[in-house]
């Protein structure tokens, strides 16, 4: 990936422009750890990058900033820029381009993620990003309490870039944030929960929750169910556990999981209604949360009797006929009652058992 990264840089420079590798790769290239998309700050604007890369695209919202893709890599191509005033301590209301590196790596975030590199592969490192590198310490550019004013989102990628690189949180930081976390009311549900999801996703989790609780950050996060969790393997038990859908952005697929898994785990997730009910996969996750045991729970779901309606060995319109009905209401009755039957092995599944059952008590 680096020679890629090195090549696309140079296409850049052999146009007449200076171009740097900066952010992630060049942090996660010295940690040798492996990145997904190329971040690169350049003196060209927007426009002129799409004039030398064919697969460029202009993201509406992310003004100043171009996504080329090359090689199958993402790169994300940055104008040298300053940013000249924040609205609602998110987003800068105002940029200027500039043509200068230094300024540009001066409105970044953590010095780690300022290190660069030329096309010639070598490091530049104005910030002392190599050394904080070095000491695992996540340390702002500049006055962390003024950095978090301007832009609060900055405050859960501290924390998610402290829990995924497993580094300390420099002194400056775990202060300023405890000072400017209530701003995180002005932050959208959608970026803190883009942020949230990388941290949950992390191997070291737990190690970012303790964090998150440490620092008081569930409060402003309304988060109020955090120091319930204690597995973090699966993404979604934990969401399930936090039982925020009313407030963080799911799909519409997401909210019926995570409703159906909360009701499956205040059931017995061996038992066959609730197997029935719910399915394998919520009661699976209901019973992850509790500490079930996996098999068990699958081994009792592959063994009952139906596992849907149409699993019943008789159709509506034998019971309609075999009780001389009309359709109605009374019918969903009578499917509840054959399935409960059924499920508890006191009815056989075979039609004749099923007549006999609906005659002694339906006609
Ligand atoms: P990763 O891509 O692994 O999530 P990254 O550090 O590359 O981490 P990006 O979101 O890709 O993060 O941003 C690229 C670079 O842009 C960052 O390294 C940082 O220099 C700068 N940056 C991103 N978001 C902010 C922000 N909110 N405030 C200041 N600088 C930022
Ligand atoms: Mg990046």
């Amino acid at each position: 990936m680096l020679e890629s990264a090195l090549k696309f840089i140079k296409e850049i420079c052999d146009h007449g422009f200076t171009a740097y590798i900066v952010g992630g790769f060049v942090r996660d290239y010295i940690l040798k750890v492996e990145s997904n998309d190329i971040d690169v700050a350049t003196n060209a604007k927007p426009k002129e990058i799409k004039e030398i890369f064919e697969n460029s695209c202009l993201p509406s919202e992310d003004y100043g900033s171009v996504t080329v893709m090359k090689w199958g890599i993402r790169f994300e191509v940055t104008t040298f820029r300053k940013e000249i005033s924040y609205v609602n301590n998110r987003k800068p209301a105002e940029i200027q381009y500039i043509d200068d590196l230094y300024q540009d790596l001066l409105r970044r975030d953590f010095t780690i993620n300022t290190i660069c590199m030329n096309f010639e592969g070598e490091i530049i490192d104005f910030l002392g990003g190599q050394d904080d590198l070095e000491a695992h310490v996540i340390r702002t550019v500049g006055l962390a309490k003024e950095r978090f004013e301007e832009d609060c989102l900055r405050i859960l990628r501290a924390v998610r870039f402290a829990t995924i690189l497993d580094f300390q949180l420099d002194d400056s930081v775990i202060a300023a944030i405890k000072e400017k976390k209530y701003l995180l009311k002005n932050l959208s549900y959608y970026r803190k929960k883009e942020e949230l999801d990388k941290i949950f996703t992390s191997s070291k989790a737990s190690l970012g929750i303790q964090l998150l609780l440490q620092l008081g950050l569930d409060k402003d996060l309304e988060l109020e169910r955090l120091g319930e969790i204690t597995k973090t393997d699966s993404l979604i038990a934990v969401w399930s556990i936090l039982d925020v859908v009313d407030k963080y952005p799911f799909s519409n697929n997401e909210k019926s999981l995570i409703k159906e898994i909360n009701e499956a785990r205040k059931l017995n997730n061996l038992d066959p209604m609730a197997l029935y009910r719910y399915g394998l996969y919520a009661n699976s996750v209901a019973g992850y949360i509790k500490g079930l045991d996996k098999k068990k729970i699958a081994e009792s779901y592959q063994n009952l009797v139906i596992h849907s309606r149409k699993d019943l060995d008789i159709t509506t319109e034998e019971i309609l006929s075999f009780l001389k009905r009309k359709p109605g209401n009374y019918l969903k009755d009578i499917y509840c009652d054959l399935e409960h039957e059924v499920l508890y092995r006191r009815l056989p599944n075979q039609k004749q058992e099923i007549f006999a059952y609906l005659q002694k008590n339906y006609l």
